[in-house]
């Protein structure tokens, strides 16, 4: 994966030395139009290129920016006679342009590398299997809050491309997943987060774990001792990679189940984080953002405004205040005494686990869509202490109907939301809470989590 040979003779030159030199970016989203434009600003001679067909906001700004693109497919003579190659995040090593590139001992960078060299802002950089979205912008609202100069991109909003073109913030708080790191080689994050490592996108990663593991590691990779990791010391998977590798960085580990000191953990009903001869306090039930899971992503953006040594009474009031983002345990309002939840972002087995686990009350569950290879196994004592039935929601279910058979009476299959929220609705009881939190990808009657869960708010105040 760590292919690129010559990465340092890009960074050194200047707009003058640049200009004429061809920089192309592969996919035209959010991070490849940005980087577009950046490129563009700093001299290059940038060509855009997408197999797919390109969105016509993108296609709008390109044009508005002169520059070059093609869609539909590759020109291969245009794509190879580049410096250097920024590639978007969702196109895989395997792609046929990436071999051939790899071939020609081109370079190929993610957004966030080729953006990180044009600006001198502190790099927060956020990732892991679950909870980077809801922990980077929590991360972000207490930062803002307190008054710092700080910027939100990555995997979120308004590419880092952009906005390194266009702003001047002296912080950044960047979302990183593991198919940007792999791209990427000498950014270096001042303050890295790995809330966790659980099985997600193996297909990219040769079914190995490891392999995987691997790459969320590379948020450490060119951190020096004045920087910082911050992990869950709770993670398996985590620990495991930790205990046979050399960090540079300062670590500061959270966990619910020891004390850790320096960093985060919990004292009773308090949670507790010691950075620096730094202390703060909080009661859990004072969060904005409730369950186990986000005991977690506080603590991980706690320990962060402490590195920052922020003061505790701004933290204590942001920490309280955030309102978390859609579709990610978002309660969507009761109807005749039932609570309907809406947590369409939880495409994987563990992000339903911890939406399970912070259930209060009988629980009717919608679960389903496409599976990528699930191990329903770590749901079932869950299940059997919370649910009382399951409406699936996707084309296939027997997988689900194999794996709950024997610990919920009732299992039945719908083909859309509107369907899976009145039969949902027809099983729960006051009291009960229809939770929609499908452990798998919904393409297969959404166009993504987003379209699955306003589906699903839309049925709920239909009802
Ligand atoms: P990501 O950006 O990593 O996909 P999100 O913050 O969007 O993560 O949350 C995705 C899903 O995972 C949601 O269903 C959420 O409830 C669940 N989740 C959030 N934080 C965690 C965590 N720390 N561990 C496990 N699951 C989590």
């Amino acid at each position: 994966m760590n292919e690129n040979k010559n990465i340092s003779s890009q960074t050194a030159t200047s707009p003058s030395e640049r200009a004429g030199q061809r920089l192309c970016i592969l996919g035209a989203g959010e991070s490849g139009v940005g980087a577009a434009y950046l490129a563009q600003q700093q001299g290059y001679d940038v060509f855009v290129s997408d197999f797919g067909a390109i969105a016509d906001k993108y296609k709008e700004q390109l044009q508005q920016w002169n520059i070059c693109f093609e869609e539909s497919g590759h020109t291969e003579a245009e794509i190879l006679s580049a410096v250097e190659v920024v590639k978007s995040p969702g196109i895989p090593e395997k792609a046929p342009i990436i071999k051939k590139l790899r071939e020609a001992g081109i370079p190929v960078i993610s957004e966030i590398e080729f953006a990180g060299r044009y600006t001198d802002a502190k790099m927060i950089c956020i990732t892991g299997s679950n909870g980077k979205t809801t922990t980077t912008s929590l991360t972000y609202h207490i930062l803002k809050n307190a008054g710092l100069n700080v910027g939100l991109a990555g995997n979120i909003g308004k590419s880092f491309a952009y906005q390194v073109a266009t702003e001047k913030f002296d912080w950044y708080v960047l979302e990183i997943s593991s198919f940007m790191l792999d791209d990427m080689y000498r950014f270096k994050a001042d303050v890295a987060v790995l809330l966790n490592i659980t099985p997600d996108h193996l297909d990219r990663y040769e079914y190995k774990l490891e392999n995987y593991a691997a790459s969320k590691y590379r948020i450490t990779q060119n951190q020096t001792e004045a920087d910082y990791f911050i992990y869950c010391a709770d993670d398996a998977e985590t620990i495991k990679v930790l205990d046979g590798k050399e960090i540079a960085a300062q670590q500061l580990p959270f966990s619910i189940e020891k004390q850790l000191v320096p960093g985060a953990y919990l004292d009773a009903d308090n949670l507790i984080i010691n950075v620096n001869k730094q202390h703060f306090q909080m009661s859990i039930n004072e969060l904005a953002l409730q369950g186990k899971h986000n005991i977690y992503n506080s603590m991980a953006s706690g320990i962060v405004a402490k590195v920052l040594e922020l003061r505790n009474d701004t933290m204590r009031e942001s920490m309280g205040n955030f309102r978390n983002i859609e579709h990610r345990l978002e309660s969507v309002g009761k109807i005749s005494g039932i609570s309907f939840i809406n947590d369409s972002k939880a495409t994987n087995v563990n992000s339903t686990w911890y939406a399970l686990e912070s259930m209060t009350t009988d629980v009717v569950l919608i679960l389903g869509g496409v599976d990528k290879g699930n191990d329903y196994s770590m749901l079932r004592d869950l299940v059997k202490q919370k649910v009382k039935a399951i409406v699936c929601l996707g084309k296939d279910n027997k997988r689900i109907h194999d794996a709950f058979e024997d610990e919920v009476e009732v299992i039945v299959n719908t083909n859309s939301a509107q369907e899976a929220t009145q039969v949902a609705y027809h099983l729960a009881s006051k009291g009960d809470t229809v939770l929609l939190s499908p452990a798998c990808a919904s393409f297969d009657l959404f166009k993504n989590y987003e379209d699955r869960g306003n589906q699903f708010k839309a049925a709920v105040r239909e009802l």
